[in-house]
């Protein structure tokens, strides 16, 4: 049945365990580590990724990316690293987006060189400098789309077809889009992965990670992920799931909200730039178009000069100036001092991340809300 498929049926029923004893409507959480051995199947451990709960939220990922098959993480890290050892060894290369999560390219810059594993980061990804980047020993492509902070949106089309001609495995990082608004295994894309730690978790009170793709992947990269051990507890496997269940109902508030705040700092006086890939001026809006389903919660902008950034942040009453994002409430901050203080000052120029950017994480509020509380700062924060 095609209504089967929506996500909000998906978000709520799929993979849901079952209380069969007590008829329960919410799922059962099994907290054991030891397990009866002579049973049937594999032998249950929450290190091995195959508790109840583990492997019922799993599914719950496989169906909401379209793949065939899913894993939770301690966090988006551990799934991010379990990916590159299962799928690369010493000796191979990789090439990476440069414009990808800090945790991210600090994981590669600090750990690849010790595995020597090769890389190459490319600025913009398009079919030449793929093609640049592509060694004989290259085995995997790395991508985010839509970027952070500066939501540049990526072709999967393009970075599918490049790895099916050139025999690698595509991995996208869908922690933006959240799988609402985008599933990168339609449009032939490997393996996808999520820091559960913000759309998915939600309510800014989850540290997780996920991995979708087909059973042959998942099953080379379950070798490889018990023996690191970033699995996730039961209890926070439960707690995601919960949250999971109205993942569509917040991510669709949250972007329509972010379109209306988007279009209103775009015409404000104030407001120097705006980064959001459903506004007409976003110069990859025609591809966001093609790939997403709606643009999502995250923006940045750039404040006009004569504009005092640390009097406005601290005239913001209701959007909050946190780290981390995609809660249920609006947050913002400087990747400059924050997410992206690590780069140097030239590697920031050269990704195009300015000085002055503010990236913005809108939650569920009313907009007319979230728009009384820019305007209210920005007013107030002009250098006379
Ligand atoms: C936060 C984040 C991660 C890392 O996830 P953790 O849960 O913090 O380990 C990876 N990718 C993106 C895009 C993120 O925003």
């Amino acid at each position: 049945m095609k209504e089967k498929q929506h996500p909000n049926y998906l978000c709520v029923h799929a993979g849901q365990l079952k209380d069969t004893i007590y008829g329960g409507a919410t799922a059962p959480i099994y907290t054991s580590t030891a397990y009866d051995y002579r049973g049937e199947g594999t032998n249950l451990y929450p290190r091995y990724f195959n508790t109840p709960n583990q492997v019922a939220l799993g599914k719950k990922m496989a169906a909401l990316e379209h793949t065939e098959a899913g894993m939770i993480f301690g966090s988006g890290m551990a799934a991010i690293s379990a990916v590159f050892l299962a799928f690369l060894k010493t000796g191979d290369h990789i090439i990476l987006q440069r414009a990808i999560y800090g945790g991210t390219s600090h994981f590669v810059a600090a750990e690849f060189e010790k595995l020597g594993i090769e890389f190459t980061m490319i600025e913009h990804v398009n079919k030449e400098s793929l093609q640049t980047a592509l060694k004989s020993s290259t085995k995997m492509v790395y991508m985010e789309t839509p970027s952070n902070p500066l939501l540049e949106v990526t072709d999967m089309t393009l970075v599918s077809a490049f790895a099916k001609a050139n025999s690698l495995t595509s991995v996208i990082d869908n922690t933006f889009a959240s799988p609402i608004n985008q599933n990168p295994a339609d449009f032939g894309i490997d393996i996808i992965i999520h820091s559960a730690t913000k759309y998915l978790g939600g309510h800014s009170d989850i540290c997780a990670g996920t991995v979708s793709c087909s059973q042959q992947h998942m099953d080379q990269l379950w070798k490889t992920a018990k023996n690191y051990g970033g699995s996730l507890s039961d209890q926070t496997v439960y707690l995601l799931e919960r949250s999971i269940k109205t993942l569509g109902l917040r991510v669709k508030q949250q972007s329509k909200t972010a379109k209306k705040i988007a279009r209103f700092l775009e015409k404000h006086p104030d407001i120097k730039k705006v980064n959001y890939p459903g506004l007409k001026s976003h110069p990859q809006y025609t591809l966001a178009k093609k790939q997403m389903k709606a643009y999502g919660g995250m923006m940045s902008f750039e404040l006009e000069d004569h504009i005092n950034e640390t009097l406005f942040l601290e005239l913001l009453e209701v959007i909050f100036p946190a780290l981390s994002l995609a809660g249920v409430e609006s947050t913002i901050l400087a990747p400059t001092t924050t997410s992206h203080s690590l780069l140097t000052p030239e590697e920031r120029k050269e990704q195009g991340i300015s000085d002055r950017l503010l990236r913005f994480s809108v939650g569920i509020e009313e907009a007319s809300i979230l728009i009384a509380d820019l305007e209210n700062a920005i007013n107030n924060s002009r250098s006379k």
